[in-house]
């Protein structure tokens, strides 16, 4: 799987002085950002548990190869925003069409043979749609998404998925979209981390 930050450090910056901003409009003290760094009235938002502040950065990550499994568990986060790719307009172009190795599927031969029936079923239906064949997917079909979502709603995400209580490939799903962040604003998550 793969997961990328859209967001750029510029835009995140901007969102992060925004924060910090609005921290200190609860006391009508924003004169103070002259002298100190917005980070740094962050990470006292969070010591504080103030976390509503950190609702005014909202992030945007491209997430690639990433089961259906493991999505059924991601949109169960109701503070998250997800664009996915559409199995109505896409299943089978993939199948059929463009199949290929795949890091999802991996080398389990399981998996190939009931992909290999699979395929070889909607070739011999023309006529299926896409939303008749869907039924047939099995749980470990690769997808591709879009997720937004703010600090607050990533911080809950990311305490419950990195416990290893959660789906392995949940957990590295998670540890990845606080890798992806760029070092100097990794303080909005990192302590979110399951050690
Ligand atoms: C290890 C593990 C095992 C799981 N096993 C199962 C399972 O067997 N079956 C199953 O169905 N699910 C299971 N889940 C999913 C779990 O039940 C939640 O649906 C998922 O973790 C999303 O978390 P959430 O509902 O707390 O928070 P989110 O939807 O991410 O929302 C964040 C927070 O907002 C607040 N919130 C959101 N919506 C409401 C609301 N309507 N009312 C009040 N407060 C709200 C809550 O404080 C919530 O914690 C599992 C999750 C984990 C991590």
């Amino acid at each position: 799987m793969e997961v990328k930050l859209l967001t750029t450090p510029e835009q995140f910056s901007a969102m992060e002085y925004n924060a910090a901003y609005a921290m200190l409009i609860c006391h009508a003290n924003t004169d103070k950002l002259q002298s100190e760094k917005p980070a740094e009235f962050l990470k006292r938002a969070i010591k504080a548990e103030h976390f509503s502040v950190l609702e005014h950065i909202t992030l945007t990550y491209e997430v690639n190869n990433l089961s259906r499994a493991c999505l059924q568990e991601l949109a169960r986060h109701r503070h998250i925003s997800l664009s996915v790719e559409s199995t109505r307009h896409t299943l089978k172009k993939k199948l059929v069409d463009d199949f290929i190795e795949n890091e999802v599927i991996g080398n389990d031969m399981d998996k190939w043979e009931y992909l290999g029936w699979f395929r070889n079923f909607a070739s011999k239906r023309p006529d299926i749609t896409n939303d008749e064949l869907k039924y047939y997917l099995p749980e470990f079909w690769p997808t591709n998404l879009i997720l937004t979502a703010n600090i607050r709603a990533l911080r809950e995400l990311i305490t419950k998925r990195t416990n290893p209580a959660a789906l392995e490939e949940f957990q590295d799903l998670a540890r990845k979209f606080v890798e992806a962040v760029p070092d100097e604003f990794k303080y909005l998550l990192e302590d979110c981390v399951h050690e």
